[in-house]
């Protein structure tokens, strides 16, 4: 290659850097003994993306209704009348764990301090709230 096209060249394509243009010359080499097209290429990327979005847009949607469904049935704040997140608490009953709570309820308003500490089993409170085996 002469020095004036290499320098051509070379303007226009280091943005993309030496392993890229590697990777580029790799994949059409590959695209050239196969049955799939660029424009394959293009439509699967546009695909994939299209699947990924939904999904998203699905696993967004079932967050929302299982918090929906908990804020309808869980208990109010007895300060506030907001409904109460419940954490459960994994840290064995012992020095840092005097009482052996098991969860703990606290108020999902910001500016609420509400919360309380339980000993019942976690997964019993949260299947009476939201149902479910
Ligand atoms: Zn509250």
């Amino acid at each position: 290659m002469r020095e004036e096209r290499a320098q051509k060249i070379r303007e226009k394509l280091t943005v993309f850097g030496q392993g890229k243009l590697q990777d580029l010359i790799t994949l059409y080499d590959f695209l050239q003994g196969s049955d799939i097209t660029l424009e394959d290429v293009r439509d699967y990327l546009e695909y994939t993306k299209e699947f990924l979005r939904q999904l998203n847009l699905k696993q967004i949607k079932i967050h929302k209704e299982r918090q929906e469904k908990w804020n309808r049935n869980t208990r109010r704040c007895p300060q506030c009348m907001m409904p109460l997140g419940l954490r459960p608490i994994t840290t064995p009953k012992g020095k840092a764990n005097r009482e052996g709570y098991t969860c703990h309820w606290y108020c999902t308003e910001e500016t609420c301090d509400f919360e309380e500490y339980m000993k019942e089993d976690f997964r019993k409170i949260y299947k009476k709230i939201m149902g479910g085996r």
